[in-house]
């Protein structure tokens, strides 16, 4: 394979997104004197409180089931280093990407996918429900809604006042029902490419990207750590076990741990210069040479159409053996418990999720944000004290009283 040469940091490709050219914030601010507009939105992300929570959300393993185990905040450094790695080689904006990578777990629910599940169902089963409510839960829309509504941080606007880029990069996928919604707030926004169709910038196609590689990764690794995946079933897996050979060929005392690792790293140097690789060859075949063209085009940050099988085999592989494992669907079936009770009590009981403030109408909005805002640790706590079970028995210490408000920003 072609080893991509390395690049020097801040030099920009045309194509990339130059801060000087940003689309904007949706409420004008002077420029910051050291930092570029990309920066800021970044250090922005950092010192926010949803940041801060993603520390104590799950991934795929429950925050409490072990210290090694990825968590939403780990799993977003990961992705971050992966993406800045990449966005250097292709001179593309690495503060951007840093930024979006950073941010693009924040509107995850407790419990992973099993509390969106969860949130979406409820939203939904809201009938007659209105157009609102019938949009449900998505965690994408949701980590938009973080940086745009929720975080009440500055004195002049809700949310982070992100520019348009980070934003576009954060809201990754969306339905047409709500990007349809999404248009009549702000008509050509980030939503408009859920309609019209279009691609968002290339930072922006190298963050998703970025977060399938890390997580197709790092769950081998916490895969085998819990003890539910094997060493010996990750044969089954082409892309893994052409790589667990080539260790062994170089290293042939190498076993367990050490060999996991030295797996997986060539694993993923493979997938990150077969990115870089092809966006490239694809970015010249197409002769692109600007933001603009990126946005009338498909996407250009790709895996070549030799690895898009052996990822998407590494995908089905973890869907069938570790996401969908019995101990793990186990929690799953719980974790979906705790949210839809909590749910329906908050929507009796709307003075519970307060500790005295207010929160915006409509309620079900309101009762879908507390929610999706808690730790995993704290919507425990708050299902224990709230409906008197306990559904993951010794999983937290005591509630400390008073209870601090989730919500509290
Ligand atoms: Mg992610």
């Amino acid at each position: 394979m072609k080893m991509p040469q390395p690049h020097v940091a801040g030099s920009l490709a045309p194509y990339a997104c130059d801060p000087a050219r940003s689309r904007g914030r949706r409420i004008e601010e002077p420029a910051a004197p050291t930092r570029t507009a990309f920066q800021r939105d970044r250090d922005r992300v950092i010192h926010s409180t949803a940041f801060r929570r993603l520390v104590y959300k799950t991934q795929v393993f429950l925050n409490h089931e072990g210290d090694l185990f990825r968590t939403r905040l780990t799993h977003s450094l990961e992705v971050a280093q992966l993406g800045r790695s990449i966005a250097r080689s292709l001179q593309l904006n690495e503060d951007l990407v840093e930024g979006i990578s950073l941010a693009h777990d924040l509107g995850h629910t407790p419990f992973g996918h099993a509390g969106q599940d969860a949130l979406n169902t409820c939203l939904k089963s809201l009938l007659p429900g209105t157009a609102e409510q019938r949009s449900g839960f998505e965690h994408n829309l949701q980590s938009l809604r973080v940086v745009d509504e929720l975080e009440e941080r500055y004195p002049g606007f809700d949310g982070l006042n992100l520019s348009f880029e980070m934003r576009e990069g954060i809201l990754k996928h969306c339905s047409r029902a709500n990007a349809q919604l999404l248009e009549l707030k702000e008509p050509g926004g980030v939503g408009a490419r859920f309609v019209h169709g279009g691609s968002p910038s290339l930072e922006a196609q190298l963050c998703n990207l970025a977060d399938e590689i890390a997580y197709n990764a790092h769950d081998i690794d916490d895969g085998v750590r819990s003890g539910l995946l094997s060493l010996e079933q990750l044969e089954e897996v082409p892309l893994f076990d052409g790589h667990r050979r080539e260790a062994l060929k170089k290293h042939p005392e190498l076993q367990g741990r050490r060999l996991l690792f030295e797996s997986i790293r060539l694993m993923l140097s493979e997938q990150v210069y077969d990115v870089i690789n092809t966006t490239r060859q694809r970015l010249e075949a197409a002769g692109v040479a600007s933001i603009d063209q990126v946005r009338s085009l498909p996407t250009m940050v790709c895996f070549s159409d030799s690895m898009k099988p052996e990822s998407s085999a590494l995908k089905s592989f973890l869907h069938k053996n570790l996401y969908r494992h019995p101990q793990v669907m186990h929690n799953t079936d719980r974790a979906r418990q705790v949210v839809a009770d909590l749910f329906g009590l908050y929507l009796q009981r709307p003075e519970e999720m307060t500790d005295g403030g207010l929160f915006k109408p409509p309620l079900a909005r309101a009762v879908a944000d507390h929610i999706a805002g808690m730790t995993d640790r704290f919507a425990i706590r708050e299902h224990e004290r709230l409906i008197g079970t306990s559904v993951f028995p010794h999983s937290v210490e005591p509630a400390p009283k008073p209870m601090q408000s989730a919500a509290a920003r």
